[in-house]
């Protein structure tokens, strides 16, 4: 909507001279203008092509143009003079900020004077329109300006001496009418001064003088000046007298600006229009998706936007402010939190894009029932769009809905349009517990589904590619998700029993009468709320020694299996609901070899009780697409909500604890996410915590279990032990690990990197990883045997142990070029040696849910309880029946032709 045809503006402020006698020189457009700094009135000595900065506080001489920087300074006249000319205007004066212009034009006014206000006003002018009513005897009236009539009750020909406008308001974007409030004012109360604070806009796209405004502020701290690195404030008018009475206010008060503020602001200015343009093209596409999504938007781009009429007659573009809100303040927060793009920030106007929630930022100031008498949202969104690339900002915006829970995945394919809202209702009125309240309303009408259906879940293992043991000493680890997979399944029972069938850990099988467990020892988690930090130990306790019989008992990893099921079966009960079922989990991959088993063992049993309790619920059910059967990993990645999987993993860090006592969170966290993530240990003045490592391309991997049983606390022990003999030998060590970490995430993160660089610098950091742990003592004959076997010259790969070591497991990567028949020949000489290799492909899809939609056989109620090696009765095939029979080789074929998965 930007004009690009000369404009005339009212105060023809002489421009580039001289008209050509064979062709009359049309008048500048408005970026021209902005670029052409030049004033005819006041050359430069030495013809600088620059504005100088005249940084001095006095001038020497008498009757000279200047004498002292608070009365004048030329660079400071340079810029009055650009900004009257791209202001339309025949004054401008420069001060410190946005509030120090509107505190200068408001000393126009007088103890009794009246002032009508906007009541969607920037939260500072509200604050300093406050201290004048409390303060300096003067009435403040804030009315809806949106509707011109409702000032009129307000005028008073004696009284009323300013009306304070913006337009579009910030944050909601409301369209005020300045050209008719002025002329009603006008008429009405021809001596009351028009204000317009344009901070918004900008001169390119709103000039209000035109439009009737006597005096207009703009915070050139935001578009004007463009960068976020300075503070100024800019006045205009073409009002003689009260360009008179504040000059005189600035010289007196001594608040215009620096000289070296001047020249940045004067630079900044140059590329006013061409920010602008392209921001604001930004923020229609912006606009657009969130409308697209579902959200109420307000940008008066959108063609619903109240006043856009109004806003065409008097602006000439949209700006590139908009706000939306979610329905939900919680939800708002985690959206912002979530951007990494969009930096949070208070203001706007900078190249960069920024975001915010006005009610606990910019327009905190407002008191909350202020802020509600006059409709500013809780939950409202302000973004403000900068020059970054719009593609880069649309899908970190939209990562976020994401990751926030705003938004959940319909269907396949990559447009936006697979993206739907998460809560379909707005409404700022939807408090935390009425939704808490909706959720349990449709939690109780799924129950029964949940109850009565199979639920079939996975979760991968994960790998410590590089830094294990040093991470136990603040350096950091890097881990991914492998291929091999827990699986999990619950089948309901209907003879009030429940039961667990641990197919790995010697087809290990256990039964408990729902009743007879010990539920007089549970506090249970309510829905929505969180698990306490710290395991219930009574409940623990209590399950251990009234539930468990001794032979169970003698079993350690069965045992520890049985607790945590038990008890998250028995603490995320609700609403009454004790459900007769059995849980089946069996794993493709090695249990008890370092490689995340307990943890992706813990996701799936967590995830299927999350689900067979509703206390979480998958999307509504995606549109059909022509195919049905596509390959797990690729089809259904992304389709299970960031606010589910963050619900999984704080439980399966709950089983994590029984399972093992102290985890880190890891393995949990990889089981359920997926991909690759680095992990520093708190309290070694290193960033600690996870961070998941963006753009990690998939790697194919041998894992060898070398099936020597390894001693994880005695080896970790034995590297502290050699840290307190040795300290510099190890520190040098760890150091050098923490070197080959941090390359490692360089590389794999790097987008630029080749394939076949990539997979040369891994290589090389294996080996040399691999050489440091050995030094650290953790390596094993039978972990060197395989090393040596794959890096023999026939196969020439890198290999290192992972995780404890001491046996344990070894990582060999395997490059794009190895042929086939080479790795099976590789493979089948490990295995050879007894060593169990496995070939899988490394940073894949996280958590996965057999997709319940149209897949009859989930629904399968078996009329009586199912036994291992029975047919149910009737024809109804039970999963879990299959899924016990299947070979370990096959079960990954077989659950990935069931149907659509749903993947993290
Ligand atoms: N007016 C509007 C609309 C604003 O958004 C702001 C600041 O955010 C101001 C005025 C005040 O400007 P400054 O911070 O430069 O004093």
């Amino acid at each position: 909507m930007a004009s690009t045809s000369p404009k005339t503006f009212a105060q023809d402020l002489p421009t580039p001279e001289p008209e050509t006698p064979c062709r009359p020189r049309q008048p500048y457009r408005f970026s021209t203008l902005c670029a052409t700094v030049e004033n005819p009135s006041q050359k430069d000595q030495y013809g600088s092509s620059s504005v100088p900065i005249y940084q001095t506080a006095t001038f020497k001489g008498v009757d000279g143009q200047y004498d002292y920087t608070r009365s004048g300074n030329p660079t400071r006249s340079h810029l009055e003079h650009h900004l009257a000319k791209i202001s339309s205007a025949a004054h401008a004066f420069v001060v410190s900020s946005g509030m120090a212009a509107l505190d200068t034009i408001l000393r126009i006014l007088k103890p009794g004077d009246e002032v009508i206000a906007g009541d969607d006003l920037y939260g500072g002018t509200n604050r300093i329109l406050g201290y004048l009513k409390t303060h300096g005897g003067v009435a403040v009236h804030h009315v809806d300006t949106t509707k011109p009539d409702t000032l009129l009750p307000y005028i008073n020909p004696e009284k009323t001496a300013m009306v304070l406008l913006e337009s579009p308001t910030n944050p909601l974007l409301k369209i005020v009418d300045l050209a008719r409030i002025a002329a009603d004012i006008k008429e009405r109360a021809p001596n009351a001064v028009i204000v317009v604070d344009n901070t918004m806009m900008s001169p390119y796209l709103q000039r209000p003088l035109e439009h009737g405004a006597d005096i207009v502020y703009d915070s050139a701290t935001k578009y004007l000046s463009g960068h976020h690195d300075l503070m100024a404030g800019v006045i205009t008018c073409n009002r003689d007298d009260l360009a008179k009475q504040m000059g005189f206010m600035i010289n007196a008060a001594g608040n215009a600006l620096t000289p070296f503020d001047c020249f940045l602001l004067l630079r900044g200015s140059k590329t006013l229009a061409i920010r602008m343009d392209r921001q604001q093209a930004t923020t229609m596409l912006v606009a657009q998706m969130l409308d697209r999504l579902g959200f109420k938007v307000h940008y008066p781009g959108l063609a619903e936007h109240p006043n856009r009429d109004v806003h065409e007659r008097i602006a000439d573009g949209y700006g590139a402010v908009l706000s939306f809100t979610t329905g939900d303040k919680a939800l708002s927060e985690r959206i912002v939190g979530a951007t990494r793009l969009w930096g949070i920030s208070v203001s706007f106007g900078c190249v960069n894009s920024l975001i915010s929630m006005p009610c606990v930022m910019s327009h905190a100031s407002i008191d909350p029932a202020t802020r509600a008498a006059r409709g500013l949202p809780e939950d409202l969104i302000r973004l403000c769009v900068g020059i970054e690339d719009p593609a880069d900002l649309l899908d970190d915006l939209e990562r976020a809905l994401l990751e926030a829970g705003a938004i959940t995945l319909t269907a396949g394919g990559d447009s936006h349009q697979r993206y739907v809202r998460t809560i379909p209702s707005e409404g700022t009125a939807i408090s935390r517990a009425v939704q808490k309240l909706a959720f349990n309303e449709s939690a109780a009408l799924t129950t029964e589904r949940n109850e009565d259906r199979e639920w079939f879940v996975s979760a991968p293992g994960k790998v410590i590619l590089f830094g294990e043991h040093a991470v136990v000493h603040g350096v950091t680890a890097v881990a991914a998700s492998v291929d091999l997979r827990c699986y999990g399944i619950t089948t309901p029972r209907h003879d009030g029993k429940v039961s667990v069938h641990f197919i790995d850990i010697d087809g290990f099988t256990e039964e408990w009468g729902v009743d007879d467990l010990p539920w007089d020892a549970v506090t249970s988690v309510r829905v929505g709320d969180f698990h306490p930090d710290t395991l219930d130990q009574k409940l623990v306790d209590a399950i251990t020694t009234r539930a468990l019989s001794p032979e169970v008992i003698a079993k350690p990893s069965a045992r520890q299996a049985c607790i945590a099921f038990l008890y998250m079966y028995m603490i995320m009960a609700h609403g009454g609901k004790r459900p007769s079922v059995n849980f089946s989990a069996r794993a493709t991959l090695p249990v008890g070899a370092g490689l995340g088993s307990s943890a992706s063992f813990s996701a799936c049993a967590a995830t299927a009780l999350l689900l067979l309790y509703s206390r979480i619920q998958l999307p509504a059910q995606p549109a059909p697409t022509t195919n049905d059967h596509i390959h797990v990993s690729h089809e259904g990645r992304r389709a299970i909500p960031p606010a589910f999987a963050e619900e999984v993993n704080r439980w399966a860090f709950v089983s994590e604890k029984i399972l093992h006592g102290n985890p880190s969170g890891v393995d949990n966290s990889v089981a359920v996410f997926g991909g690759a993530l680095s992990y520093t240990r708190p309290g070694f003045g290193r960033k600690a915590g996870m961070i998941p490592i963006q753009g990690f391309k998939s790697l194919k991997f041998l894992l060898t279990d070398s099936r020597v049983p390894r001693n994880t606390k005695q080896l970790v022990a034995g590297v502290a032990a050699l840290k307190e003999q040795e300290p510099e030998f190890v520190d040098g060590l760890l150091n050098a690990i923490q070197y080959i970490s941090d390359e490692a995430q360089r590389a794999l993160a790097d987008p630029q990197l080749s394939r076949q660089t990539l997979l040369s610098a891994l290589s090389a950091l294996i080996d040399e990883n691999h050489g440091y742990l050995v030094k650290l003592g953790v390596s094993h004959p039978s972990l060197e045997a395989i090393r040596s076997k794959t890096a023999s010259p026939q196969y020439g790969l890198s290999t290192k142990l992972t995780g404890a070591g001491g046996g344990g497991c070894a990582v060999t990567l395997v490059p794009d070029d190895l042929s086939e028949s080479r790795l099976r020949e590789l493979m089948a000489a490990l295995s050879t040696d007894s060593f169990v290799p496995y070939y899988t492909s490394v940073g894949g899809s996280g958590l996965g849910i057999l997709s319940p939609y149209n897949q009859p056989q989930l629904l399968a109620t078996p009329p009586e309880t199912p036994r291992e090696g029975e047919a149910s009765a009737g024809a109804i095939e039970l999963l879990c029946d299959t899924f016990a029979g299947k070979a370990t080789a096959d079960l990954t074929a077989w659950a990935d032709n069931l149907g659509r998965w749903l993947f993290v």
